[in-house]
Order: C-alpha cells, then sequence, then structure tokens
C-alpha cells in the first residue's frame, strides 16, 4: 500500500509505454486503476510499482483520482512476463486488457434503435447484417455506430433504415445491458461414460488441490469433451473462483449455448468481437467487480480484468485463430498458461488433433493427458479413403448457359467418377453430402493464354481471384476489387480462368447433379454467427442436399443425417513453405472427415488427391493421428524447429524501397551474435507487398535454451528506427508470408 505523497510508476495502456511516475493525492494500492493525464489527455492507468524516474520531484504530476477496481499482483507479473515473451511493451499488453472506451464513466445518454423484426421490408444482405448484429446482441437497441461497426454496413445503409422504420428510434435513455442470470448453477442432467468420469475427476482433482497444472483433455469428435470440461468449470466456480471458457469465435454456435444454458441453468455470458460498446464495458465492469465469474469467449476474454481467476479452459487449442497477429503478436493459449502459472491454477485444454506444441509439453511431462476414445452415445467413426485422381479422372462438362465468355464451351471438371458416384448414392439414400474446397470464390488464376498476363493487385505481390457472385476480381490479401477484364489488358487476346475455388465446384455440382439442393458457405456469403445457424438450420430440416464449403464447415457442426464427405483437393496444402503446412493439413482434414456420420448412419469421407500415399493422408485414412504426429515431430526434431527450438521473425515494412532496405541493411551489420541461435536474412518476404507497403524479413532461430528474446531486444535498440519503418516482432510465428 502507498500513501498520499509517494511517487509511483504508473503504467499506461500505450503501445510503447513502460510507465510513467505520478504522485498519488490518496492512498492507493500495486494494481489499483487510476485516472492520470499525460500532455493533456486522461487516461486510465495501473499502479505498477515504486516511481523510478530519478525526475526531480517538481516535475513529477499528481493523478487525476483513484479508480474503482483493480488488478491483482499476480496480473501485474502476468504483464511484465508477457512483455518479456513477446517484446510488446507493457503498456502495449495493458491496452489489450483496458480496451474498453468509457470503463469507468458513468453510462451515456444515447440515440438508440431497435430493430423491427416484423418488417415486411425485402431483406437485402446489408439489411440481413444488421438483423444479425441485432440478434448477436440479444436484441437490445444499439446506437447507429454500433450498428455499422457490428453489421459493418455504411451510415447510408443505416439512415435508409432509420427512414424506413426498419431501424425505429427508441426514448433517449442510459445504455446498460441487464444480464438474464449471473448466477449458475448445475442442472445434474448430465451422467457422463466412465471415461468421461474418469477425466473429469482427474481435473476435478487438481482444481481441488490447487495450484497450477494443465491438462489435455485428448478427445476425438464427438467424444463428448465439452460435458467433461463443464464438469471442471462447475467445480471451479461452485468453489467461488472465476472461469473463462475460451475458444474460436468460430465455435460459439447456437449448439454450445444451448448446452450451456441446459447444464447450468442459464445463457453464459460471451464475449467476442461484436458486442455493443455498451455490452463489451458493462461485461467488463462485471468482470471487474467479481460479479460476472464465468465468461465464454474468443482469445481477447483472457484480457478481461479477471477477479479471483481458478480455472482456464482452452477448447480447440489447435486452433489457429488463437494466435494474434495485427495488433501485437501473442499466442492466446500460450498467454493463458503462462497467466495460470503465476497465479498458480489449472488450465484445461481440449481437442482432437492438439498441437505439436502441447504433444512435446506431454511427452515432457509438464502436461497430462487425459484420453476420450469413444465416441458419444455410440456413434461409429467414418470411413476414410482417398480417390487416386490419377484412375479417376474428373469429366469435363458442358457448360450451363449463364456462363460468361471466360468458360470454354467445355469446362474441364474436379470431381471425379469415383467421387460423383458416392454423391449420387448417397443424395439417392435421402442422406445430405458435403464437398470441402478450402478456396473462395471462382478462380484463383485470371489469365491471357495469348501472351500470359495475369491479372495481379496493384497494391500486392499476389494475383486475383475471380469471384462470380460479386463479378468482380478481389484481392485476398488487401480486398481491393477491380472489375473482370473482358479481353487482355496487354494484348487484346481472350482472357481465361484457371484452378477451382468454391464457386466453380458449385458450378460443377449444378449441372452434374441439377435437382440438388446447394449451400455455398464461406466467408464471402457467412458474413456472421447468425449466418451460419441458418445455414445450420437448413440442414437440419433437410433443405439442403450438397453443402460446399471452405473451412468453416469444419469445425463443430453435427449434422445427423450427413453420410458422406467429398474433400475436393486434398493435395492443396501439403506442400506449403511452413513446417507446419502436414500438421495443419492433417488437422483440418481429420476435423472435416470428424463432420460425417456423427448420427446414427455411418459416414465416409472420400479424399481427392494425386498422392493417396503421402504420409498425411495415409495416416487420416487410418485414423493414426498419434503416428503421423510422432513422424511429423521427428522431422522437425531434426530439423531443429518448434517445439524442439525456438523461432523469432522480424517483419520490417516501409512505403519506399530505399529506405526499407537500407535499414535492412543496417539491420544486418548490427546483428548479434547469439548463443545457441541463429539469424537468418534479410530476404524479401513471400509476400513482397501488401497494401504498396515492401516487406522484409528476418528469422532468429535458436534450441530450446537459448535466451532468444533479451538478445533481439537489445539489437534492436541498437539502430534507430527511421519514421517511415514498422518493425513488427512476431515471436512463434505461425505464418510465415
Ligand atoms: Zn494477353
Ligand atoms: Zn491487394
Amino acid at each position: 500500500m502507498f500513501n498520499a505523497g509517494d511517487i509511483v510508476k504508473v503504467l499506461i495502456p500505450n503501445v510503447v509505454n513502460y510507465g510513467y511516475d505520478y504522485r498519488l493525492t490518496v492512498a492507493a494500492g500495486l494494481g489499483d486503476f487510476v485516472s492520470v493525464s499525460v500532455m493533456g489527455r486522461k487516461y486510465i492507468g495501473v499502479v505498477y510499482g515504486i516511481g523510478d524516474s530519478g525526475l526531480d520531484a517538481s516535475r513529477i504530476k499528481n493523478i487525476n483520482g483513484v479508480l474503482p477496481g483493480h488488478l491483482s499482483v499476480s496480473d501485474l507479473q502476468w504483464i511484465k512476463k508477457m512483455s518479456d515473451w513477446t517484446l510488446m511493451a507493457p503498456g502495449a499488453v495493458l491496452r489489450l486488457i483496458v480496451n474498453v472506451p468509457d470503463a469507468f464513466s458513468p453510462p451515456k445518454t444515447e440515440q438508440l434503435y431497435s430493430f423491427d423484426f416484423s418488417t415486411s421490408a425485402r431483406m437485402t444482405d446489408s439489411r440481413q447484417a444488421v438483423a444479425d448484429a441485432f440478434a448477436s446482441n440479444d436484441n437490445d437497441p444499439m446506437s447507429a455506430s454500433d450498428i455499422q461497426n457490428i453489421a459493418h454496413v455504411s451510415g447510408a445503409v443505416v439512415r435508409t433504415m432509420i427512414k424506413n422504420n426498419i431501424l425505429q428510434p427508441t426514448a433517449l435513455q442510459q445504455v446498460v445491458t441487464r444480464f438474464d442470470n449471473l448466477n449458475y448453477s448445475d442442472a445434474g442432467n448430465v451422467t457422463l461414460n466412465p471415461q468421461q468420469q474418469a477425466a473429469a475427476d482427474a481435473i476435478g482433482a487438481a482444481i481441488e488441490q490447487g495450484g497450477f497444472s494443465v491438462n489435455l483433455l485428448d478427445g476425438i469428435t464427438g467424444s463428448g469433451k465439452t460435458q467433461v470440461y463443464f464438469d471442471s468449470a462447475w467445480r471451479a466456480y461452485s468453489r467461488g473462483r472465476s472461469v473463462l471458457l475460451m475458444m474460436p469465435e468460430i465455435a460459439l454456435t447456437a449448439q454450445f449455448m444451448s448446452r450451456f444454458q441446459r447444464r447450468f441453468g442459464a445463457p453464459p455470458i460471451v464475449w467476442h468481437s461484436n458486442l455493443t460498446a455498451a455490452r463489451r464495458r458493462d461485461i467488463w465492469r462485471g468482470v471487474l467487480r467479481g460479479e460476472i465469474r464465468m465468461v465464454v469467449g474468443t482469445r481477447s476474454a483472457l484480457f478481461l480484468p479477471w477477479q479471483d481467476l481458478g480455472l482456464i479452459v482452452v477448447d480447440e487449442e489447435h486452433d489457429t485463430s488463437y494466435k494474434q497477429e495485427d495488433m501485437g503478436n501473442y499466442h492466446a493459449r500460450d498467454m493463458a498458461v503462462l497467466r495460470a502459472k503465476i497465479a498458480g491454477f489449472p488450465v484445461v485444454l481440449a481437442s482432437a488433433t492438439p498441437s505439436a506444441e502441447t504433444l512435446q509439453n506431454i511427452a515432457l511431462g509438464r502436461y497430462g493427458r487425459l484420453r476420450l476414445t469413444s465416441r458419444y452415445g455410440g456413434a461409429t467413426l467414418p470411413t476414410i479413403s482417398t480417390i487416386d485422381l490419377r484412375e479417376s479422372r474428373p469429366e469435363s462438362y458442358k457448360a450451363p448457359d449463364d456462363t460468361d465468355a471466360t468458360d470454354a464451351p467445355d469446362i474441364a471438371g474436379n470431381l471425379s467418377p469415383a467421387l460423383c458416384d458416392a454423391i449420387g448414392e448417397t443424395l439417392a439414400a435421402g442422406r445430405q453430402v458435403m464437398l470441402f474446397i478450402n478456396r473462395r470464390g471462382f478462380a484463383p488464376i485470371v489469365q491471357c493464354k495469348k501472351c500470359g498476363y495475369v491479372a495481379g493487385c496493384p497494391d500486392c505481390s499476389v494475383g486475383m481471384t475471380y469471384h462470380k457472385r460479386l463479378g468482380k476480381l478481389l484481392c485476398h490479401m488487401c480486398g481491393r476489387t477491380a472489375p473482370m477484364p473482358g479481353t487482355c489488358p496487354d494484348c487484346g487476346g481472350a482472357i481465361s480462368t484457371r484452378g477451382a475455388g468454391l464457386e466453380k465446384i458449385a458450378q460443377e455440382v449444378a449441372v452434374k447433379f441439377p435437382g440438388a439442393r446447394t449451400a455455398l458457405v464461406s466467408s464471402d456469403t457467412i458474413m456472421s454467427r447468425q449466418a451460419l445457424e441458418r445455414l445450420v438450420h437448413k440442414m437440419e430440416d433437410g433443405e439442403i442436399d450438397i453443402v460446399i464449403g471452405t473451412q468453416i464447415l469444419a469445425k463443430g457442426h453435427h449434422f445427423p443425417n450427413l453420410t458422406l464427405v467429398g474433400v475436393v483437393d486434398a493435395d492443396m496444402g501439403l506442400f506449403g513453405t511452413d513446417f507446419r503446412a502436414a500438421e495443419h493439413t492433417f488437422q483440418q482434414l481429420f476435423q472435416v472427415a470428424g463432420r460425417a456420420g456423427r448420427g446414427e448412419f455411418p459416414g465416409r469421407v472420400l479424399m481427392q488427391t494425386y498422392q493417396p500415399d503421402h504420409p498425411v493422408l495415409t495416416a487420416i485414412c487410418a485414423g493414426d493421428r498419434d503416428t503421423f504426429m510422432a513422424r511429423d515431430m521427428d522431422a522437425r526434431r531434426a530439423a531443429k524447429m518448434p517445439p524442439f527450438g525456438q523461432l523469432i521473425a522480424l517483419i520490417i515494412e516501409g512505403e519506399k524501397e530505399a529506405s526499407l532496405q537500407q535499414y535492412c541493411a543496417a539491420l544486418a551489420a548490427a546483428a548479434p551474435n547469439i548463443a545457441g541461435a541463429r539469424i537468418m536474412g534479410p530476404i524479401a518476404a513471400q509476400v513482397y507487398q501488401v497494401r504498396s507497403w515492401y516487406r522484409m524479413r528476418f528469422l532468429v532461430a535458436g534450441d530450446a535454451r537459448a535466451q532468444l528474446q533479451p538478445a533481439v531486444a537489445h539489437w534492436l535498440a541498437k539502430v534507430k528506427t527511421p519514421a517511415n519503418i514498422r518493425v513488427k516482432i512476431d515471436v512463434g510465428p505461425q505464418n510465415f508470408m
């Protein structure tokens, strides 16, 4: 505890802040939130330690006041350790925590709108997006800015909807979120099978014993992992502790919410990126006050101001969406484990396809493993096999009437006769089919066959993808669109497309199975969870025969009547330059395979490939995850790649090529010798230009014990960064573009 008049260090939520000294005007403790001014601007800061700037007392400003709430000392240690690990400034970590505007101000009086769901107005895509924004906030009234931000629509759309009375103004009011029920109870309506019970008891013992531990709940899809970690959540919650259930955004499904509600008697408090400002603020405050003790959320929920956190569950722990790459680089799973280690509480990781990092921690005895090997309710695993495309060659098909000039009259097919036969049989039996192709749009390459011209993005060094539904070319790096050229801009020759995306597969399905009802699922067609839910309902109600989708489809959903999954291009992803390519391909295909036959009817999975003997595919066919991962990890051990070594990537970006090269040369000249490590680069990034900025990379590779972070921090501090250069530090990079 500090007294009035003491000089303390206050951490400011700013990406470059390491703390400034202030004088207390009243007593305050470590971790207390305080209001301070920096250059005339007010900030919410945190008392972070004893003042140590050595500044003359006359130059030290007073704090504006102490705010009602605090972080624990272990939270402060976590901020420090996370900063040391990720090389973000501690202020950047605090900014992840203090991420709601007006966190301590009284609610503002605002003009809000409610959505008239009884409207007879035509539901355009943008109106549907607005309706979905309301639905994802329990139909609370929303401000115009919330509607724009969450539905991703323009102000003009909102104004028109107000004029048409689809959005109706409510009386001016202070927005305060009402939570239905913050006191959960265990409905006791779930009986665990013996394996689930054993796992639940093992985690339960860790919770009762207290202290840090990590257990992997290692179970095939459909084995009932959720009910096991619900049991763990209840054990921690009922002992008065707070509980975070963390999952990828896509897994926050209505199916999940209703299971939670059935088990705990009330819907969960949900934290994700599509909440209104008021709801974010009220959940944040509720957590800070200790009134909200259980939250289901995406990776950013880890940064809520938790009070007495007693358990974190990381569902789908292998999922790449836990890695944050834009605003600071961190891995939410690893930072959750770090938080638990410092504060001394258990973590549960859950996955059907655990990451290599987690498997290595198990091998080293740091994490425990609890296996669930049987499918809940006795459903059987699908049979998985390959179709050799060299033998069963896809037949070309006649272009449908609406085909534009870019297609030849005979179009090369992508669906082999063997897969088509299986689709036909499945449809004839009245069951459903899923076709998986992880590529959006119609065709990834738009070219002139005469002169070799390829349509590329003018701002990024990548080609543009033809999206037929949009009628445009789209850059998947920066989102820029361009019209589809009628003829080659260089020679006037005919333009054609090459390669197949989702929309092209849909075209082939429409020609080869004209009676089938199909649906397309990708981030282009499914913009919100509500849109995904509508699709799920259509599948359940039997309104769809064939669903064609990207990886959005690979997770979480359970369609009892789906008995055939066709993987259109199983080779895609096998030859990435990234050492995780095989692992990620395996995880993705394994997840997709898990969609089939989860109901009473057995399912089958057919993967089209030119390389049926590839170890990734033979391992999936055999359902032999452990052998596959063991071989993959042997290769990584030999190459000293993670988890057997460490990597830190530096991505250096500049608007001007010359100054970028100059800076990189200066960095290379100053590169240190690090024991047990080497520095590679600079080399041009795989995608050299994004949004017209040029990009170079360094890679620091070290053995497991090398001390990379302090050496990298010292290195970067030696060379002054010019104003027109951005340096991104990526510790444990997942992306090598
Ligand atoms: Zn040309
Ligand atoms: Zn671009």
